[in-house]
């Protein structure tokens, strides 16, 4: 019988997540989590999933090299070895593929140089992926190794999206341009949203609000994207809980010229000390929410503002696609937060757009409808699985899944 496991690898500058799925019927097999590698207090946290079996390391890891051994060490204590013949292939999530790659691909030396090239566009996530691939190719040389690009599902966007208005000379001479980012999570969300209303992705128009820590909208047409909210870098778009977002670009001039801070001052300041952290000192929405239950005003407009962005975000994209079937929110706050969906929707019953105030609330791990029995355009929570779909794309290229597709 040909292999039909797949282990999906998420390489960050010093952690590595991981997931093993068996592709017969996309179940799990096991996960975990190695953490602060390259320090003293480095973790492993492992869990099989077939046995329920959880169990969790301290000690230095040095590299992602010592990360994934004992990743392997752990699979193989569960008997779900890294040498295991039932493994068919190692997909790894890559954050930036550029404008090159708008599918999966299978690894090889020229697929890493031109990973590598991206770095200058991608230069705090590309090296970490790299670094995981080269470890598990390393470990496995025999086995394929699939590279699935945050950036692919957004190289459908007409130029009339992705461009900046800025000159095309200066902005191709350093790839400037708008990539987005969470495409994964885009894909999968926006079929499964098609899937719970019982229609083909190819009918229906939906925008996707992935609200986590990091957050991105996308208007899908017809299941290709046609607009999404992150840019050149995921700083653009919806306040996040650490990045601002959309801001007039002279802020930064004025911040330079006037504030006297560096380049490196003002791209820490965006990226990790703006957005919801920055505006009330909390990134987590419940404890912003608990603050807003006790009369913390600090919160509240910090709550307001996300709203305000994610809103204007629902009637840009509403126009770009002219009919939208469906709004779907999902990750950690979309899924979660209820008063943020109820917020965002508020007031756009003209455009067909409310939640039912009951289902709203319902706490439940399954996609679902909330907006009321009837309503023109259905409002969704959909959990999204980027795991999965990175298994589903890299079986469906490599695994006995590859004839059929
Ligand atoms: P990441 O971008 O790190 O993958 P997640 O999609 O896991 O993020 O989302 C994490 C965020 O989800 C947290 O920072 C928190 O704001 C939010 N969140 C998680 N659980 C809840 C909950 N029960 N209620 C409200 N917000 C939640």
């Amino acid at each position: 019988m040909s292999p039909t496991r797949v282990l999906v690898l998420n390489s960050g500058s010093s952690s590595l997540k991981y997931q093993l799925l068996d592709m017969r019927d996309s179940s799990r097999l096991a996960a975990g989590l190695v953490e602060r590698i390259g320090e003293q207090t480095s973790r492993i946290r492992h869990t099989c999933l077939a046995t329920g079996d959880s169990r969790e390391h301290g000690g230095p890891i040095a590299d992602h090299d010592a990360a994934l051994k004992a990743v392997s060490q752990e699979l193989s204590r569960d008997g779900l070895g890294l040498d295991s013949p039932e493994l068919a292939a190692i997909g790894h999530r890559v954050v930036h593929g550029g404008m090159f790659f708008t599918e999966p691909t299978v690894v090889d030396d020229e697929v890493l140089a031109e990973i590598e090239r991206l770095i200058p566009v991608a230069p705090l996530h590309n090296p970490a992926n790299l670094t995981g691939i080269r470890t598990a190719r390393a470990l496995r040389p025999d086995l394929p190794q699939v590279a699935v690009f945050d950036t692919a599902f957004h190289t459908t966007m007409p130029e009339s999206a992705a461009r900046y208005a800025i000159d095309p000379k200066i902005a191709d001479r350093h790839r400037i341009r708008r990539y987005g980012f969470h495409g994964t999570s885009h894909a999968y969300v926006s079929r499964a949203t098609a899937r719970l209303l019982g229609r083909a992705p190819e009918e229906v128009n939906v925008i996707v609000l992935h609200l986590g820590n990091g957050a991105s909208a996308s208007a899908v047409a017809g299941g290709r994207c046609v607009d999404t909210s992150m840019g050149l870098t995921p700083l653009e778009g919806l306040v996040m809980g650490t990045r601002s977002g959309d801001l007039d670009p002279a802020v930064i001039f004025h911040l330079a010229r006037v504030g006297g801070m560096s380049m490196d001052e003002i791209d820490t300041l965006l990226n990790k000390r703006s957005g919801l952290f920055g505006l009330c000192g909390d990134n987590d929405m419940r404890e912003i929410r608990r603050r807003i239950d006790e009369g913390d005003a600090e919160a509240e407009l910090a709550f307001d503002i996300y709203i305000h962005r994610l809103k204007k975000y629902i009637g840009a994209y509403y126009a770009v696609l002219g009919r939208v079937d469906a709004v779907a929110f999902t990750a950690g706050v979309g899924e979660n937060a209820a008063p943020v969906r109820a917020a965002a929707v508020a007031g756009l019953e003209e455009l067909g757009l409310a939640v039912d105030p009951e289902l709203n609330a319902v706490r439940a791990d399954g996609p679902r409808l909330v907006s009321p029995a009837g309503a023109r355009v259905a409002v969704a929570v959909v959990p999204t699985d980027e795991e999965l779909e990175i298994a589903t794309q890299t079986y469906a290229l490599v695994g006995a899944g590859a004839n059929n597709s």
